[in-house]
């Protein structure tokens, strides 16, 4: 998507550990024009799969998957986030390890937002080595319920959860790929194609 890659080279800042900073448009302020903006390509990529529900992990993922539902009318679910998880029996839980904080957390759903009757998108803000995903995968399965795609606002497509989501036969949708950060500097998959 042109205007987010636009945004990315404007506002992005490459930190050490293959990490893009973005606090500017999605992470910490939100801009809600780009965030609806992406909302509508997401829709427009995934609205003949029959979604039932967008499933998406707290924080950063709930502004993208939020307008990503206002634009297919279905409720969005975004997993919590623990350290720990004691009292588990109305919960479907998985452990994920962040990427960015390098330390493991766990994450829930209450078991009364998915049941088997769901087809579920899964929408990230960001795709590095597929941690989040695996940990909603897991949780999908726990609820046995179908899984319509993957929608990612920014892939870095040197990391392996690119792998990961295809391993599984799962559609993956990246608003931006990124296939390095030479130099200090972000470079998408379309500049090869343009
Ligand atoms: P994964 O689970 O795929 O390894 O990492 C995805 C999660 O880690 C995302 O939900 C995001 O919160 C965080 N993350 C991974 N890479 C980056 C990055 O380059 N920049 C930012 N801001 N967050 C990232």
């Amino acid at each position: 998507m042109r205007e987010l890659e636009e945004r990315i080279l404007k506002d992005g800042r490459v930190l050490p550990g293959e990490v893009l900073k973005v606090d500017g448009f999605l992470n910490h302020q939100i801009d809600p024009d780009l965030m609806f903006a992406m909302g509508s390509e997401f829709a427009h990529l995934f609205r003949e799969t029959g979604v039932t529900k967008i499933l998406t992990v707290e924080s950063s993922g709930i502004a993208p998957a939020v307008m990503t539902g206002l634009q297919l009318h279905v409720p969005v679910v975004f997993a919590r986030k623990h350290k720990s998880v004691t009292l588990i029996d109305d919960l479907y839980t998985a452990e994920v390890y962040s990427y960015t904080k390098k330390t493991s957390n766990h994450i829930s759903i209450s078991k009364k937002f998915l049941d088997a009757d769901d087809k579920v998108l899964i929408i990230d803000d960001f795709l590095a080595n597929g941690q989040a995903v695996q940990g909603l995968f897991d949780i999908a399965d726990q609820a046995k319920c179908e899984i319509a795609g993957v929608g990612i606002v920014i892939e870095k497509v040197f990391q392996t959860g690119h792998q990961l989501i295809a391993d599984r036969g799962v559609r993956l949708e990246s608003l931006a790929q990124i296939t390095s950060f030479d130099d200090d500097r972000v470079h998408f998959a379309s500049e090869q194609t343009d």
